[in-house]
């Protein structure tokens, strides 16, 4: 059912569909164009994190399962199955392979909710739709990956071919589980190539049914395939794989440099990675409306749990506006997000993923509590909801930048206000850290906006605004939150590899 028929469900609507989805959701792994057992009959238990009940079993890939998925993967690759289609042949099966997407939202959806705990509503406004327009726009990229003929000398033709990569592995995360691994799976098949996706053991179901639903839509067998399984062992697996050309990861900063190791220790396999973040907003005293931008400092912080990459979660203020920018913060942003069931469409903010994400985030709390920050509200598990792993929104004000929650990414709805002196002060702070994926500056001065834009070190800077964009915004890292761009026409070029062939014309 897709998203509009679905638009006047209520909470006892999706309840029965869930409980009607624990009987049917299909978790074997999908190998070569079809559901398959493990090769070694494992199970894992899928945990509802809004109950910390099992939800579902899935099947537990090991090597075995990864080098059967890469073996269909790369026959399919070297019998050309996919890429001998004319280019309008392929956007045409890309094509239907998104309506089929938009026409199992609601099924998607759920699985999201149920798998990770994020609203249904958020599910079907964003995460369900976003991955549909992915794939399209990467559809249309088809017939666009065009190679060049370079301007040399007259005794010779040089051509620069573009070209596919083979089998690629990716790996992705549980945060946005379907439009995690459509900002991959998409670029890759858009650019020729075969795939084996490892998806996140917490969120398998929806990026089955995606491969599902891509052969449905005259993908062949053997393009597509996901293998679940635990990342220390099917996602080492594919890392290491010695038949695979390139391993997409996007997750933590801390697992990203495993994989760039197992690229080394096995085939020097190309490596993409998106990781972790610690993205500075920046609040300067003569920003041009105070109301919009404390809406963007919470949202920015609360949306999707606070479980974003690019999650605003240091925010900056200028010191003559500082008090108010908090008490504002405060009246506005408190009751803004109100933890409840995902299952109910009114619903803006749902458990944390497990119950040991939300024990890590509490621990931060309590850390930031023990450093002296100043908690004005949030800070625990909300009353009345202790079977689940919620997690009330947060703020800490008088946070100094070297306090552990200013420095270490939380993945939670933990809200840190750090007040600075001038441009030089903020910048030596937000520029203080590992990470490098996102920044915003406000500010009405259009020359301080674009010298903040060039001092700050990150691969998005918003200014008056924050996580805006489309798809012509190269979504991407500097420093440790990784090395590659997803989400845009850059995105599939990477995943192809230039060969130059040179004809002499003496
Ligand atoms: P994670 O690193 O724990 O896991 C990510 C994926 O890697 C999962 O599929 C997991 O099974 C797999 N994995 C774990 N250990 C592995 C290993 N040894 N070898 C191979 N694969 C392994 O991250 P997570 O908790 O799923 O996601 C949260 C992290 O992802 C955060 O740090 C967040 O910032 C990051 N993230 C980044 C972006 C981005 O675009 N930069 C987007 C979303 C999430």
């Amino acid at each position: 059912m897709n998203a509009h028929a679905v638009k006047e469900y209520t909470k006892e609507d999706w309840k029965k569909l869930a409980s009607d989805a624990e009987t049917s959701v299909e978790g074997r792994l999908f190998i070569n164009g079809e559901y398959c057992e493990a090769a070694d009959g494992g199970k894992f238990e899928v945990i509802n994190p809004s109950t910390n009940e099992v939800f579902a079993l899935a099947s537990e890939g090991t090597e075995k399962d990864i080098d059967r998925a890469v073996a269909a993967a790369k026959e399919s690759y070297y019998s050309r199955t996919w890429l001998k289609m004319a280019p309008r042949k392929r956007m045409d099966i890309m094509y239907k392979f998104a309506d089929l997407i938009d026409q199992h939202a609601a099924e998607l959806a759920l699985m999201e909710t149920l798998n990770m705990g994020k609203p249904i509503g958020d599910c079907l406004s964003t995460d369900v739709p976003a991955s549909a327009t992915n794939i399209r726009f990467m559809a249309e990229s088809i017939d666009k990956i065009n190679g060049k003929v370079t301007n040399t000398h007259d005794k010779a033709l040089h051509l620069s071919l573009r070209e596919p990569l083979g089998v690629v592995g990716c790996i992705s995360p549980w945060n946005y589980p379907l439009l995690m691994a459509v900002w991959k799976i998409a670029p890759a098949l858009a650019a020729g190539n075969s795939v084996v996706l490892k998806p996140a053991e917490q969120s398998p179901h929806s990026c089955l049914k995606m491969a599902e639903l891509f052969v449905e839509a005259g993908g062949p067998p053997g393009v597509f395939n996901v293998v679940n399984g635990y990342g220390e062992v099917a996602g080492k697996a594919l890392a290491l794989h010695p038949d695979v050309s390139k391993i997409s990861f996007t997750g933590s900063t801390e697992v990203g440099k495993l994989i760039l190791q197992y690229a080394g220790q096995s085939n020097m396999k190309k490596v993409g990675l998106e990781c972790g973040g610690k993205t500075p907003q920046i609040f300067f005293a003569d920003l041009p409306d105070m109301k919009r931008a404390v809406e963007a400092a919470y949202e920015g912080i609360y949306c999707n749990m606070g479980e974003m990459c690019n999650a605003g979660s240091r925010i900056f203020v200028e010191q003559s506006i500082y008090s108010d920018f908090v008490d504002q913060f405060i009246a506005d942003g408190k009751d803004a997000y109100m933890p409840g069931d995902p299952l109910d469409p009114e619903t803006n903010m749902g458990p944390l993923v497990t119950s040991e994400a939300q024990s890590r985030v509490l621990g931060y709390i309590e850390s930031g509590k023990s450093q002296g920050a100043k908690l004005h509200f949030g800070g625990g598990v909300p009353s009345g909801m202790e079977a689940g792993c919620f997690v009330e929104p947060t703020l800490f004000s008088d946070v100094s930048n070297d306090m552990k929650i200013a420095k270490e990414e939380i993945f939670g709805p933990v809200a840190s206000v750090i007040p600075f002196d001038n441009t030089e002060h903020v910048t030596q702070m937000a520029n203080d850290t590992i990470y490098g994926l996102c920044a915003s500056v406000w500010t009405s001065d259009v020359n301080r906006a674009h010298s903040m834009a060039k001092s700050i070190e990150a691969g998005i800077v918003y200014i008056n605004c924050f996580d805006e964009g489309d798809m012509t915004l190269e979504f991407g890292g500097y420093k440790q939150s990784g090395n590659t761009k997803d989400s845009c026409f850059e995105s599939v070029l990477s995943y192809t590899q230039s060969k130059s062939v040179w004809y002499s014309l003496r």
